[in-house]
């Protein structure tokens, strides 16, 4: 019943829209998960950690080990970005600042093509990648990560999704991210696999009936 549900779980974001996202993966493969049990890291009055680590996995274990121990809770975090193949892994960890803004996606969506202007369409491959990971209070770390392969475009096209998506076709698919319903980005994304990976670490966590 929904008024004994208690937080099991908290989650290093203070980003509403990724609460919900994260949410919607997790309870296909948690079965008895409710939205109460994710506590976020504004619902704790938690402050953002600086992301000084320098890949995906680091910054996304400084996210879930600080929300750990302000919480006692086990905590999970993710970092995720866009790798381009030609140049060499970029944007990547720097993927929300890219042009200097952060969190500014159409500048960086912008800036991203322009440096990829005079590529040829048969070398635009790029990745994004997601570390999705669980720290334990008593200090276990579990790290899962997730892969969505494809293409950049040359224009952007579509309103869904956000960051990258108006540039960025996935393998298989012959729309960009942003043209595609939220459960088919869910269901391919790289957040997507990292979290469903996850998934069997949060449904141990559910008090047993
Ligand atoms: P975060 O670690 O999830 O906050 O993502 C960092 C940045 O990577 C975002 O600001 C976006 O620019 C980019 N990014 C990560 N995941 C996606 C995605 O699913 N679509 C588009 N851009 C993404």
């Amino acid at each position: 019943m929904a008024e004994d549900v208690r937080p099991i779980v908290a989650f290093a974001t203070h980003n509403a829209h990724k609460i919900d996202e994260v949410y919607d993966i997790l309870r296909e493969r948690v079965p008895g998960l409710e939205r109460g049990h994710l506590l976020s890291a504004a619902d704790a009055d938690a402050p953002a950690p600086v992301e000084c680590g320098i890949s995906y996995q680091e910054n996304a274990l400084i996210k879930a080990r600080a929300l750990a121990e302000r919480t006692g809770l086990p905590a999970i975090a993710d970092d995720s970005g866009l790798s381009v193949d030609v140049m060499g892994g970029a944007p990547g960890i720097f993927s929300a600042l890219w042009s200097g803004r952060h969190g500014d996606d159409r500048a960086n969506l912008e800036l991203l093509l322009a440096q990829m202007e005079d590529i040829p369409d048969a070398n635009r491959q790029a990745a994004f990648v997601c570390a999705a990971v669980m720290v334990q209070p008593d200090g276990r770390e579990i790290v899962e990560m997730g892969i969505m392969g494809g293409r950049l475009t040359r224009e952007p096209a579509g309103a869904a999704g956000f960051g990258y998506d108006p540039i960025f076709v996935a393998s298989g698919q012959c729309v960009t991210n942003a043209e595609l319903e939220p459960d088919v980005k869910n269901a391919i994304s790289h957040r997507g696999g990292a979290f469903r990976a996850l998934a069997p670490h949060v449904a141990a966590l559910l008090p047993r009936r």
